[in-house]
């Protein structure tokens, strides 16, 4: 039996009309691209509107429907390149749905190569469900909350650890609100197939405001990802993000014919939130020990930072809390006092018998 979502999403006739708004007809058939439109009133362009890319790939009626995002921060490349190849694959094979891909979602913060809005300093994984009235990021955010998330079965917003953050490749999502929700996400996570996938509540990060949290929220299967750092393209992380979301096309029978790739097995892993991540004690220079992946225990010592107010004294030492894997640590090496150096996930039990077994 095909790994399917139930599908209960009524296309639309008619395409949306709204304060944001897109040309894109969400219930015709083939390929369509346009942006979503988010009036932007400036001292250059009284009327005028963001363009925020926007592709749907459509069978034209019935079948699940994925909402594949990335450009959510700026500044994470992986996810971008891996939608914008699919984009010219979709039309030329075989769909029993429906695929929305946002490759550039924050569009202005896209063009710039920065995690955060240039235009109004918003962090779109942090304005989740959105608003109409707080500036073009909430207003992005709240399209696709309101517009996007009531046609979808299942998402996926893509995401790295940008320009401070070296990440371990993984897959995360929400619990789910109850054992159907949990399954249904952790066969997503599963058919993804990221090296590891880990459940989080978001704490330390964006908590309830990302968009795969509001996504959860709503009852809808969301992962994101993690797919390295820097400012730079990881490789690795692009062939994970290409391979897991063609697996998920295929194993929920939106794209039946896509790629024969076997699934790979993922550990499945728990953050272990901002209690156990070591944050910078003081300003200065940032010195780890210890890379993203590597099994740390109680005590151990991670790093050092040197202080730059004080040429002489002794570095401050940084030590981990609790046992665990490194999940992330800090890409660049002028810190200050606060920011996130390392932080940790604790793998746990990896193949208990569930649905998710006919992966
Ligand atoms: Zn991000």
């Amino acid at each position: 039996m095909p790994n399917s979502v139930s599908s209960t999403t009524v296309m639309k006739e008619d395409p949306i009309q709204g304060p944001v708004w897109t040309g894109v007809d969400f219930g015709g058939p083939g390929l369509q691209t346009d942006f979503v439109r988010v009036p932007y009133s400036s001292d250059k362009s009284a009327y005028g509107w963001i363009p925020v890319p926007i592709i749907c790939v459509s069978n034209g009626g019935g079948g699940p429907t994925a909402l594949l995002t990335a450009g959510t921060h700026g500044d994470e490349y992986e996810g971008q390149i891996a939608l914008r190849r699919l984009i010219h694959e979709l039309p030329t094979t075989r769909l029993e749905g429906r695929v929305i891909i946002l490759p550039a979602l924050n569009q202005p913060a896209v063009k710039a190569g920065r995690r955060n809005s240039p235009l109004d300093g918003g962090n779109l994984n942090r304005l989740f469900p959105g608003s109409l009235t707080d500036g073009p990021t909430a207003a992005i955010a709240y399209f696709v909350a309101h517009v996007l998330f009531p046609i979808v079965d299942l998402v996926i917003d893509l995401h790295s650890g940008g320009t401070s953050l070296d990440y371990l490749p993984m897959a995360l999502a929400h619990a789910g609100r109850g054992p159907a929700e949990s399954e249904s996400i952790r066969r997503l996570l599963k058919s993804f197939g990221a090296p590891f996938s880990a459940i989080t509540n978001g704490s330390g990060g964006g908590g309830k405001s990302t968009l795969y949290a509001a996504a959860e929220q709503r009852g809808i299967a969301a992962i994101t990802t993690e797919l390295g750092g820097g400012p730079t393209l990881s490789e690795v992380g692009l062939s994970i993000a290409e391979k897991g979301i063609r697996r998920v096309l295929r194993d929920f029978g939106i794209a039946p014919d896509l790629g024969d790739d076997p699934n790979p097995t993922t550990r499945f892993a728990r953050s272990l939130g901002p209690n156990h991540t070591i944050y910078a004690p003081c300003d200065g220079l940032f010195e780890p020990l210890v890379r993203p992946g590597d099994k740390v225990a109680k005590g151990q010592k991670a790093g050092f930072v040197y202080r730059t107010d004080d040429m002489v004294a002794k570095p401050c030492v940084l030590e981990f809390s609790t046992d665990g894997i490194v999940a992330f640590r800090r890409f660049p090496t002028m810190t200050e006092t606060g920011d996130a150096l390392f932080g940790l996930i604790s793998e746990t039990e990896n193949d208990r018998p569930s649905h998710a077994s006919k992966f």
